[in-house]
Parts: structure tokens; C-alpha cells; sequence
């Protein structure tokens, strides 16, 4: 693994002091560790730490450990952490229970140190590399940028984030201007080059890091700004636009500008049966980018 990646993070849960300390000696090498002597502080962990991987007792005194699963498994917040069993109970029938209701491994004991790390590193692997296609599956091949896909999952959390925290949701459209013509000048690689710097430019030229740039297609992107209203909406698409055209765009032996235009909107979303809202929302952005288009390019317009 990447020694510079953050450590993993696993949460053991035991309500026994002694296994806690066993485990977490065994396992502090290689990995963050998190304890937890009941169901209800575990519950409080998972819920809002990062946690990567759960070992979890199956008799605990407050709540037994396939509640505790069945809890985790209910919430969005916790039902990805993968989790492993760790028993002292020799029933098959407890193992079985335990992998219907979602771990993805059982661990006997007694066991030793290597044991809990190789299976625990194992399933931690899977993890990672899970991560890393998923990210490769919401990222643009060419820019970078966060892709449609990415858009299209991304708009519907942010939307009911924004119904739960009662705020609103700004969003840009933005479309190069005249870009058949710049490849038909400069050919299509220095086109796709050009596309990368634009792409660069809207990432430094956006401040939240709640903020998002998505390549909504060919030559148009999209950046959600969470808890921005409108006036806040603007101010950003006049800063990317002017950041725009103002950056040159380097080919071998030539250096050309290019400008876009703009649909800034924002949102106060009350409902979280969203689709018609939001697809509602996307259109006027559109025709406000087809305005800007129509009034002359290089400017802002607003839904
Ligand atoms: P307008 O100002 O009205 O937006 O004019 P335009 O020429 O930008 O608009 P139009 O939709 O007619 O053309 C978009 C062009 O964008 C077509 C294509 O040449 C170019 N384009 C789209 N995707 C890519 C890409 O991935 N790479 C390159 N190099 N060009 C692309
Ligand atoms: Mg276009
Ligand atoms: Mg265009």
C-alpha cells in the first residue's frame, strides 16, 4: 500500500477489556483502531467516523452483536462498512445467522494475531480497490473533472441535503463558445487540450470544497454550489467566466483564448420526491445558457 495514504481505519467492538486491548495490539501496526465496549458508543462511531472495517462481538451485554449489525446494515450512513465476526460460540447456526445478516466473515476463537490481520486485511484490500473503480466510473477520462455519471448521483444527494438543512442549491451551466470553430482552426487534440485547461481553471476558479465541477458533455460542464443562493451563483460564474477568458491556451507554436457562457441559477428544494423539481431546475439553466448564447456570448444569465 501507498505510504503516504491515511491509515485504515477498523472500529472493534467487544465488551470485554481484555479482548479489546488483545485486538488493538494486534492490530495498531498496520491500521487506525477505534474501541468500542457497547453497542451504543459502536452505533455513535460508525456513525460518524471513518471507519473502514467493523470487528464486532457477538455477545455484548447491551445489545447483541447481530442487533448491532442488523442497525448498521439499516443506515446509509454505515450499511458499506464491511463487518467481521469475531465469537467465542462454536454454534453453526450463529455463524450462518451472522452471514445472512451481511458480515462478510466469521472469526472463531481462539485466534491468533496473523489470523485477524490477514482476513482483516483482506477484506480491507477488496475495499480499496472497490474505491479506486468507483472512482475511475465517476471521473471524466480526458478532463479529470467529475463525469455526467458523477453529476447525476451527486445532484440527488445534494438535493436532499439541501430539503434536510433547509438551504439552498446553486448551480452553473456552461457552454464553450464557438468550439467547432476552434477545432476546425486548431484540430481536434489541441481541442481536447483546451478542454483540460478549462477544466483546470473551473476547479481553482471554485472555493468550497463542497463545491463541484462535472463534464456534463462534449464541450459543456456543470458546478453544483451547495448553500449558495442566487446572488452567490453569479458571483461565481462572473469569476469563471472572466478566469476563462483570460487563460491562455498553449498548442505547440500557437497560444489561443477561448470564452463561455453561463446559466447560473440556484434553488430552494422543499421535496424530496426531487426528479420533476430537478429536471425542472436543469431546463431553465439551459434556456438561461441559451440566452446568454443568443445575447452575444461571454456573459452570465440567470434563471
Ligand atoms: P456555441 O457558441 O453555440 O456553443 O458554438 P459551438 O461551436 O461551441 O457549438 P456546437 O454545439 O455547434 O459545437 C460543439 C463542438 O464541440 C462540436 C465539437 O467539435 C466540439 N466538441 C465536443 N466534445 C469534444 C471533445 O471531447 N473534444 C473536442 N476536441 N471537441 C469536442
Ligand atoms: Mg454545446
Ligand atoms: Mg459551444
Amino acid at each position: 500500500m501507498d505510504s503516504s495514504a491515511p491509515r485504515q481505519c477498523v472500529l472493534v467492538i467487544d465488551d470485554s477489556p481484555m479482548e479489546l486491548k488483545y485486538l488493538r495490539r494486534a492490530l495498531l501496526p498496520s491500521y487506525d483502531v477505534k474501541l468500542a465496549r457497547s453497542g451504543k458508543v459502536a452505533l455513535d462511531l460508525a456513525m460518524n467516523q471513518d471507519v473502514d472495517l467493523i470487528l464486532l462481538d457477538v455477545v455484548m451485554s447491551d445489545m447483541s452483536g447481530f442487533e448491532l449489525l442488523s442497525r448498521l446494515k439499516s443506515s446509509d450512513a454505515t450499511k458499506h462498512i464491511p463487518v467481521i465476526f469475531i465469537t467465542g460460540s462454536n454454534s453453526r447456526d450463529d455463524e450462518i445467522k451472522g452471514l445472512r445478516l451481511g458480515a462478510v466473515d466469521y472469526i472463531r476463537k481462539p485466534f491468533g494475531e496473523t489470523v485477524v490481520n490477514l482476513r482483516v486485511g483482506a477484506h480491507l484490500q477488496l475495499i480499496s480497490q472497490m474505491r479506486i473503480i468507483e472512482q475511475f466510473s465517476l471521473t471524466d477520462g480526458l478532463t479529470g473533472v467529475n463525469n455526467r455519471r458523477s453529476f447525476d448521483k451527486q445532484i440527488k444527494a445534494e438535493w436532499i441535503r439541501a430539503v434536510r438543512t433547509q438551504s439552498c442549491l446553486g448551480m452553473l451551466l456552461l457552454d464553450i463558445d464557438r468550439f467547432k470553430n476552434f477545432n476546425d482552426r486548431y484540430g481536434h487534440l489541441n481541442g481536447d487540450i483546451c478542454l483540460k485547461i478549462i477544466s483546470k481553471t473551473m476547479q481553482s476558479a471554485v472555493m468550497r470544497e463542497t463545491d463541484g465541477v462535472f463534464r456534463w458533455g462534449g464541450e459543456e460542464f456543470a458546478i453544483l454550489l451547495p448553500n449558495t443562493n442566487l446572488e452567490g451563483a453569479v458571483l461565481v460564474a462572473e469569476r469563471v467566466r472572466e478566469e476563462i477568458s483570460a487563460t491562455p491556451i498553449h498548442m505547440v507554436g500557437e497560444t489561443a483564448q477561448v470564452t463561455v457562457s453561463i446559466g447560473a441559477g440556484s434553488v430552494f428544494p422543499e421535496r424530496l420526491d426531487h426528479i420533476d423539481c430537478m429536471t425542472d431546475f436543469c431546463h431553465k439553466l439551459d434556456q438561461a445558457l441559451y440566452r446568454a448564447k443568443a445575447n452575444g456570448r461571454n456573459r452570465v444569465e440567470v434563471i
